[in-house]
């Protein structure tokens, strides 16, 4: 039963993959959050998402001049 249940959660957790910054890579351009349709991303320093609201639509990751945005 806990089995079930714990596998039940991983599957909940790795169908929903937002996407994430590389912050190392980021420069700050803010090209991302220009395009991004449910404004999901905000720049306080370095790009950040918020995994809540992305509808892991990949529209960021392919405008990131740096490739610092991966899904
Ligand atoms: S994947 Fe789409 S929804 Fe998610 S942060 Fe990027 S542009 Fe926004
Ligand atoms: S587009 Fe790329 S480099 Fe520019 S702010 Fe977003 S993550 Fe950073």
């Amino acid at each position: 039963m806990l089995v079930r249940k714990i596998l039940k959660q991983l599957i909940v957790i790795l169908g929903s993959m937002p996407a994430i910054v590389d912050k190392e890579t980021c420069t700050a351009c803010g090209a991302c959050v220009e395009v991004c349709p449910v404004e999901a991303i905000t720049m306080p320093e370095k790009a950040v998402i918020d995994a809540e609201t992305c509808t892991e639509c990949g529209v960021c990751v392919d405008e990131c001049p740096v490739d610092a945005i991966s899904l």
